[in-house]
């Protein structure tokens, strides 16, 4: 690395308001349903399926229904016992498949040992996967066709939208390749002419290789991975890590190392999570809108 430009104008980072965009987003999605409803049409309806009894996704879940109640949206739980067979899920998902008021399906991973996950997201109708999740959901996302798309990536392309980062021709890192979310972000910063790195546990100098991107994606769950002097002065730093240190819990970014060097960054919480939620929201708008246009 050369030595800093002592001429360079400091750089005020922004940290991102994921919760305001998401407000913001919500608005519209409220009113939308709003107009559908006072058209006299039933309101969307999303389904949640939970197996078992873990805490985490039991809250996330609530999480998602309460975003569901806030904006006019039905929605409703089904929650199966840490016992429950392959089959008992997929008959439950095929029942959803096949009902004309549900829009969209969400089942919450991770599942029980005798449920296999890619099992469960093959069977779910592809207009109904507001996760995005599903392999013809994916398969489309490769190709480039139209379909609901995995709703972190979405949340991401979004902020990196409304902050007006450009992306068309610019070097982005993605650090993470998982299917819910490295794979898909990369694909979709493809999309609007990003040149995509993909990171991942066996890349060698990922410090050098992070310092020539203009956008930085880390999907990883190592905590604070990403240090102040790994950024280029300027670069756009999103942080989807989620880790628990000592009861708190930390992203992929030394969110502090960043600052004065990343054009924007988003905080662990309030930043990508927000986002997240609101994008299922959005899918399964767009899946019912789709629905009543069919
Ligand atoms: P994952 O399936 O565990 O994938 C982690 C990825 O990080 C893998 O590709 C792994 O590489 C890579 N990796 C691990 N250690 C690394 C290192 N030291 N250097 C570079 N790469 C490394 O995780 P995920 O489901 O994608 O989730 C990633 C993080 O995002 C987690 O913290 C999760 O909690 C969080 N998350 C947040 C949201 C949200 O809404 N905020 C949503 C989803 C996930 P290999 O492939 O080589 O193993």
């Amino acid at each position: 690395m050369g030595l800093p430009d002592m001429t360079a104008p400091p750089i005020e980072t922004v940290v991102v308001d994921g919760l305001g965009l998401a407000q913001e987003i919500r608005a519209d999605l409220t009113a939308r349903i709003a107009a559908h409803v006072e058209a006299g049409r039933r309101a969307p309806k999303l389904v949640v399926v939970l197996v078992g009894d873990d805490p985490a996704s039991a809250s996330y879940i609530k999480g998602k229904q309460r975003a569901c109640a806030r904006i006019g949206m039905d929605s409703t739980e089904h929650h199966l016992p840490a016992s429950t067979s392959e089959k008992e899920l997929l008959d439950l998902v095929d029942q959803l498949n096949r009902d004309d008021g549900v829009d969209g399906i969400l089942v919450q991973l991770p599942l029980p040992k005798q449920i296999a996950a890619n099992a469960v997201a093959e069977a779910i109708d592809p207009a109904k996967d507001v996760d995005g999740l599903s392999p013809m959901n994916q398969g489309r996302l490769l190709l480039g066709e139209p379909g609901h798309r995995a709703c972190t990536p979405l949340g991401v392309m979004e902020i990196l939208a409304r902050h007006e980062i450009p992306l068309a021709g610019a070097d982005a890192v993605v650090i993470g390749r998982s299917a819910i979310v490295g794979k898909p972000v990369s694909l979709l910063l493809q999309q609007q002419n990003a040149t995509v790195t993909m990171c991942h546990s066996r890349t060698r100098d990922l410090d050098a290789v992070c310092r020539r991107a203009d956008v930085i994606v880390a999907a990883v769950g190592v905590p604070k991975l990403v240090k102040g002097d790994w950024v280029k002065p300027g670069a756009a730093v999103i942080d989807v890590g989620v880790s628990e240190v000592d009861g708190k819990l930390v992203g992929d970014v030394d969110t502090e190392g960043v600052q004065g060097v990343a054009s924007i960054v988003t905080p662990h919480r309030r930043g990508v999570g927000p986002m997240t939620i609101t994008m299922l929201l959005v899918n399964t708008l767009d899946a019912y809108e789709t629905r009543l246009a069919g």
